[in-house]
């Protein structure tokens, strides 16, 4: 079965073997990773692997501190502003390529005082803005992107220059997180949900600079503290143990398949064959995205004929390709493939799609 979901996402399956292997007694411990003491010697080895693979994988500078949280992507766009503006009159810049930066900016609202300075709205999310003619406010705390929108399937390519004052990036990578190679030190703040290319849902990943710790407002709330996290070491409050294991036992995997210059190259290998089907079906099928900024991740496309898409879904499920619809916000279809979809998953999609218009079309 190929799952194309866009999340929680299908995982490798040599990380499932290897953790159906451990679920019952972890490496000669008569324990289960679930049963641990999260301050015992097992899950601190546990946790400090996963953290020091995270910085292999992603050449993270010693600047820069790695927080395991929990609350999903979602909860950082509260702690964003939270933790960089001094007070609800700060500014900060967003820039809205689709639904998840356009809910971080409307979360911030409630915090800071944001400002969109692009928004790709009026075209229905099919761009990422020029970055020479950006507007950026030299008074804004920080500039928030979402470097890749799940839902419409657009991903930045490169990154803005942040002109604000503290010179902060901060990017939500949640569904491109590990997928390529990035310069983390680009960023002020990289954060990421788990659940699409490297683990379970419950666990999300805060790659922050150090200087930016430590000026939370005064009413944030202590599991929103990026302080309090880094001085424990993400072990402020009992952690979400078995995701972590989860994620390590990724990150390895990753390290293991040569890094992450390599599965960018496989993931565009898919991308390439995906959208190359999509555009040589004379419009039979259709990716709405911008040719240089479609996602490498989550491919939404839709039928001409749209009467069609219940059966292209129904079809495609029985064959074994599950997931495929899109999000309810914007319909038609979506396939995420993810670092741990197979290149056979693609092929089957677009073998399967070739013989559905030659029905059809
Ligand atoms: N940001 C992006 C880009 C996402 O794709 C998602 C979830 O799918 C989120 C944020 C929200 O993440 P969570 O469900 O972990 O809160």
């Amino acid at each position: 079965l190929f799952n194309f979901a866009a999340g929680p996402a299908t995982l490798p399956e040599p990380v499932l073997l290897k953790a159906q292997s451990e679920l019952y007694d972890y490496q000669g411990s008569g324990m289960s990773v679930m049963e641990m003491s999260h301050r015992g010697k097992h899950f601190l080895s546990i946790i400090q692997k996963a953290e020091s693979d995270l910085r292999n994988l992603l050449n993270i500078p010693d600047s820069y501190s790695v927080l395991f949280l929990q609350g999903g992507a979602t909860s950082q766009f509260s702690s964003i502003p939270l933790n960089l503006c001094r007070s609800s009159e700060d500014s900060a810049d967003y820039i809205v390529t689709g639904s998840w930066s356009d809910k971080s900016f409307k979360e911030a609202q409630r915090y800071c005082s944001p400002k969109v300075i692009w928004s790709g709205k009026a075209d229905k999310y099919v761009k990422i803005p020029d970055f020479d003619n950006l507007e950026q406010n030299p008074d804004a705390t920080y500039l928030h992107i979402c470097a890749n929108e799940t839902i419409h399937g657009v991903e930045f390519k490169d990154y803005p220059v942040p002109k604000n004052k503290g010179g902060i990036l901060v990017a939500d990578m949640s569904s491109n997180f590990c997928s390529k190679p990035v310069d983390v030190s680009k960023f002020g703040i990289i954060y990421a949900g788990a659940q699409k290319n490297v683990g379970p849902s419950g666990v999300t990943m805060v790659i922050i600079r150090k200087d930016l710790i430590g000026n939370a407002q005064g009413i944030t709330p202590i599991m929103l503290d990026y302080k309090i996290h880094d001085e424990n070491k993400s072990l402020y409050n009992t952690p979400p143990c078995y995701g972590i294991y989860m994620c390590g036992l990724v990150f390895e995997h990753l390290l293991e398949l040569g890094g992450l210059a390599g599965v960018e190259k496989m993931n565009k290998k898919k991308a390439d064959l995906l959208y190359q089907a999509i555009d040589e079906s004379k419009g039979f099928y259709r990716c709405p995205v911008e040719q240089s900024v479609r996602s490498l991740m989550n491919v939404p496309f839709t039928l001409e004929k749209s009467e069609l898409e219940g059966d292209f879904i129904k079809e495609a499920e029985k064959e074994g390709m599950v997931q495929l619809k899109g999000h309810r916000s914007v319909g038609g279809m979506r396939a995420s493939i993810y670092n741990a979809m197979p290149y056979a998953g693609v092929e089957k999609l677009v073998g399967f799609m070739k013989d559905f218009q030659a029905r059809h079309g």
